[in-house]
């Protein structure tokens, strides 16, 4: 009998969302897969659980994750967390479990705390549709490239932030996607716990002489459908008929025009009348 990995997410600021499941699974568990067993032992300390844990992070999840499938291959219970939240969303966990999948091995999830979660659901920003892209790219090309295949994103765009990068993402923001709604989630669940909601460009006044202190999440409003609509039309008004005809010169020309009039929201028929017009 192979064993089983819980993935149990645990408190991002109150020790009050540690549910009952997760201190039971952490109680009851043969080993505790943890991102730094130091930090977590503060949390079973102050739950009173004396569990032995094993550290499981960034740079050794891969080695780690072999000797962890063994105890699993034993029949253990592993349970995994990090150091706040869920564990495998910005945090380390997924080649963990993966592993365990590709090997049959039981995999379980709790539900808990988790920080994007928290923050969209109290931002009032539109929550039907959202993509959550985590932390961007440090820097460079990567970074930029990350900005630009968002920039005609629609939905709803969540990133995570840490204090000391935030001035320089709010700008990097306002240069990629223009002067947009954004939300910040500051201190969620602690005691000075904030939502502010302003324009990226007034985001970028408020910190400037206000030290940015905390973990952040950044909700910014996806790109407005219409607009790009509107930019298009513009591009296509720029044109002559005859130079827009030209841009599909590899179709039947009947085909053309009805790409044509399609691009400009007009008729066949206007675009037919036009081609006329500008020839005579
Ligand atoms: N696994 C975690 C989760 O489920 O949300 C995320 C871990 S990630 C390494 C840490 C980031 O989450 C922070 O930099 C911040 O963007 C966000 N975060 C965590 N706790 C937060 C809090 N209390 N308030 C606001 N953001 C928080």
């Amino acid at each position: 009998m192979t064993g089983k990995l819980i993935v149990c997410p645990t408190p991002i600021g109150n020790m009050e969302d540690m549910t009952e499941r997760g201190k039971r699974a952490l109680a009851e568990a043969d080993l505790i897969a943890a991102e730094d067993t130091r930090h977590t032992l503060g949390l079973l300390n102050h739950l009173g659980i004396k569990t032995p844990m094993i550290s499981c992070h960034q740079h050794n999840e891969q080695e780690r994750t072999e000797q962890i499938l063994e105890k699993l291959r034993e029949g253990q219970t592993v349970v995994l967390v990090s150091d706040a939240g869920t564990p495998a969303i910005s945090d380390p966990g997924e080649i963990l479990v993966r592993r365990c999948r590709e090997e049959g091995i039981l995999v379980t999830a709790l539900p808990g705390a988790c920080a994007f979660v928290t923050a969209l659901s109290m931002s009032g920003m539109p929550s039907r549709r959202f993509v959550f892209e985590g932390f961007l790219p440090a820097g460079g090309k990567e970074r930029r490239a990350r900005l630009e295949a968002l920039r005609a994103e629609e939905r709803t765009v969540i990133f995570y932030e840490a204090p000391h990068h935030l001035r320089q993402t709010l700008s990097d923001l306002l240069e990629a996607f223009g002067d947009r709604r954004l939300a910040m989630g500051r201190e969620l669940t602690k005691r000075h716990e904030e939502m502010l909601q302003m324009k990226l460009s007034e985001a970028i006044a408020h910190y400037q002489d206000q030290e940015p202190r905390g973990e952040y999440v950044l909700i910014l409003e996806g790109a407005d459908p219409l607009a790009r609509e509107r930019e298009e039309r513009a591009r296509w008004e720029q044109m002559t008929l005859r130079e827009h005809m030209a841009l599909y010169s590899a179709l039947p020309p009947k085909e053309a025009m009805k790409q044509v009039a399609k691009d400009r929201g007009i008729s066949k028929r206007d675009v037919y009348n036009g081609l006329l017009q500008e020839e005579s």
